[in-house]
Order: C-alpha cells, then structure tokens, then sequence
C-alpha cells in the first residue's frame, strides 16, 4: 500500500444529550394539567408540512391529545402566516417585539425547519431552527409565552480521519470522502502556522478526531474537530480543542499554548501617534481630506522598525507619496505597509521570510511626510482595517490549574487519533 493511499476512517456514534423526554412529559402531565409543554428535543423534521403525531396524554388524567406539526419555511412564508391560524396576529406583534433580542421573526428564512405544537388548535409551542446549531422555542406558559433559544439536538459520530496530501489540503479531504467544510476547519486551526496555499507539499499528512452531526441518519456538517495533527514539511504541529472558564472555545498545542499568536503591539518603539487611522482627515501637506488607513508613529530617525509578525517581504520600493515603503504578507490573510522609512534594515529583500520582531527598517521622513514618523498599515483580506483596534492577540495559555485536566484530555485524544495510525500500519 501507498503511502499516499492511505486513508483511515474509525468511528461510533454517540448520543449528544440523553434524552429525557418520556420521564419528562409524564412528569408533565401529572403536575400541570392546563398547559401542556412540548418535548424538549426536537426529533425530526420531514420536508413537507404535515402531522406527523398524535399524543395522547395518560388515560387517568383525560387531557387532549397534543397535535404536532412539522414543515419547513417556502417562499413567502412569515411568522404571521404560519402561526396565525392559531393565534391572533395581536399576540404575533407581540411576540415578535419580544423575541428581537433572541431572534426577531421577521427573520425566519425559506427552507428552515419548524414544528408547531397544537392543544385543541391553539399555539402550544413554535419551534424554529435559526441555524445548524440554534432553535428558537415560543412556549405557552401560565398566562403567556416564554421565549428562549436553545441548541438543535443531533446524533453525533466521532471518527478518526487520516489522510496524507498529495497536492492540497481539499484534494486529500475530498479524496478521504469528506466534505470541504473540513478544509476550512483545518485551514482556520492552523492559520497561524501553516500557509495552506503556500507550503502545503506532497508528502504533507492530516490526522483529525472531529465529530460528525447526523439528524435521521444525514449529515448535517462537523461539530467539534476535537484534536488534529498536522504534519507540514516534516513538522508536527497539534492542536487541542479546550473550552475556556468563560465557554470560549479555542485550540492550544500540547504545552497548552494558544495557537492565535499575537502581533507586536506596535512596530517600533514611538513617541506618540501622530495621526490614527480613519476614513477622513485633513492632510497637512496635501491641503485636503483624505482618508488615512493606517496609524503614523511619530518617532526619532532611524528608530528601530519591527516587523509586527512572522512573514515574507512581498515589496519593496520608493516613490514620491509612501517614500521608502515595505509590504510585508503574514498567515491568516494579514498584510502589513511601513511607509517613509530612511533605509531598509541590512539584508532585507523581496520575497525574504522574516520573523516577529526583526528589524526590518529605520523611521526616516521619505515621501510626503512633514517629520520623522513610521505610516503603518494594516490589512486583512485586502482591506485596510484600523491596527489599533484590530491587531490580533493571542489567547490566555491554559491555566496552571487547569494543565493536569488539559494534558488527561489531550492524551485521550492522543490516543484515539493513534489508534487510527496504527490500523494504518496493520494493513496490508
Ligand atoms: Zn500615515
């Protein structure tokens, strides 16, 4: 067998939640009889509107029965229209006034799947899924409607993927028989190490432990990639999901460092900003409004510029407006400019990978430029965006106290992911 060939494939089905459903509305029925309540999870929804199920309550308490329907939002369909047949449009208003925090109505998109809950033809409950991970829930309560979100219920499969590249990361996902959604989820993990368009190589290997969502058996997209390795050159880089004190949830390596690395600060060590980035200001030397993107740092000559983040020197140049200018491309979609210097740090070229903090060039006044100042410019996916608001830093490591927690899981994960080399290695 090829190495290139090998992909390996484990996994199980687990259920996300226990569902406590039968106990639940049992219990229901026998404290309250006036209103009744909806299962807390949903089941399944069938494309076309139809009822699906009848409930019939225990026989000693004679309730009526709890009518269901499921549906799925067409082309014209609003909040009104699907529930005014069961409520009076008044209490839609309402309704709608109030669920604007959670999920304004007005929002309900074509092709999402609803349930409407019936007791004798009058709104129990309204359930509409906002996305793959989110259903807004209307629930009749003593004298009026609770609104709440809550998470979509699904099966979810755990599985081991483990695929060596051949040209690109979506060749060897869509090779493996996965969905593309994989690559951006690996491309995201890993952003701020690997260029996926740059130094991917034959050679290159993924391994992931990520979970699979499944409603009524059909995919419905990846949950968690709990662990993936990522072997890119010869090097291993890992990544550990973690779920932070405050929900956040983010991946860390196995000394429990946060993969989103920082930019520096600032690219220099400066005596104040001479101007901040904006869309419009009045140009010194130009007489005019301008719009300025990026932030001047006012600072002696010749003052150590720093490349704010790992990178490689896409250009280098003069002319009359940016004087002495480098732009340098960093991971992530990032770009940054260093406009008006008065040299270039010795060795400094195009197309030369540089690391946080080097120096790259010295403060000057070249181009338009009343005094010695360093422009810098920010850009993500092109677009200037402010660096004093949106330079990213890193996340917190994971608390000491939390490491011997972090490493137990990490080792769990470890293991899964290995289990799958080693089947690997079995096979013929
Ligand atoms: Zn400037």
């Amino acid at each position: 067998m090829k190495a290139e060939d090998k992909i390996i494939r484990m996994g199980r089905f687990v259920r996300e939640s226990p569902k406590k459903l039968i106990g639940f509305v049992s219990l229901f029925f026998i404290l309250v009889s006036a209103v009744p309540i909806v299962d807390p999870g949903i089941t399944s929804f069938p494309r076309m509107s139809k009822i699906v199920s009848d409930f019939t309550a225990p026989s000693l308490m004679a309730s009526p029965p709890i009518k269901t329907i499921l549906g799925t939002v067409k082309k014209g369909d609003t909040a009104s229209s699907l529930l005014n047949t069961y409520i009076p449009l008044k209490i839609i208003y309402d309704l709608d006034s109030r669920s604007k925090e959670i999920f304004p109505l007005t929002r309900i998109r074509k092709g999402q799947p609803y349930k409407i809950s019936l007791l004798e033809d009058s709104l129990v409950a309204f359930e509409y899924e906002i996305n793959k991970n989110d259903r807004l829930v209307i629930q009749k309560g003593m004298d009026t409607y609770s609104i709440s979100k809550s998470p979509i219920e699904y099966d979810i499969k755990e599985e081991t993927i483990s695929v060596d590249i051949r040209t690109s990361l979506a060749e060897a996902v869509k090779r493996s028989g996965e969905y593309s959604a994989l690559t951006w989820k690996l491309a995201d993990i890993f952003a701020w190490d690997i260029d996926f368009i740059r130094d991917i190589q034959f050679g290159d290997h993924f391994k992931v432990l990520a979970e699979k969502r499944f409603k009524n058996g059909k995919f419905y997209g990846y949950s968690d990639i709990k662990a993936a390795f990522f072997t890119n050159k010869g090097v291993e880089y890992k990544a550990f999901l973690h779920e932070d004190a405050n929900g956040r949830k983010g991946y860390y390596n196995e000394k429990g460092e946060s993969l989103k690395k920082a930019f520096l600060k600032a690219p220099l060590h400066y005596s104040r900003i001479s101007s901040s980035f904006s869309n419009r200001r009045f140009h010194p030397i130009l007489k005019k409004y301008r719009a300025h993107p990026g932030v001047d740092y006012a600072a002696p000559k010749n003052t150590d510029i720093k490349t704010v983040a790992d990178g490689t020197i896409v250009r280098m140049g003069y002319n009359n407006s940016m004087g002495r200018h480098m732009m340098i491309r960093h991971l992530n979609g990032y770009e940054t400019s260093y406009f008006h210097m008065n040299k270039y740090a010795r060795g400094m070229k195009k197309n030369k990978k540089v690391l946080q903090g080097d120096v790259i060039g010295y403060v000057g006044k070249t181009g338009l430029a009343t005094g010695y100042h360093l422009c810098f410019r920010l850009l993500k996916e092109g677009r200037p965006v402010d660096p004093l608001k949106q330079t990213p830093s890193s996340a917190k490591p994971i608390l000491q106290k939390k490491m011997d927690g972090f490493i137990a899981q990490t080792m769990k994960y470890s293991e899964k992911i290995n289990a799958a080399e080693k089947l690997a290695g079995a096979t013929p």
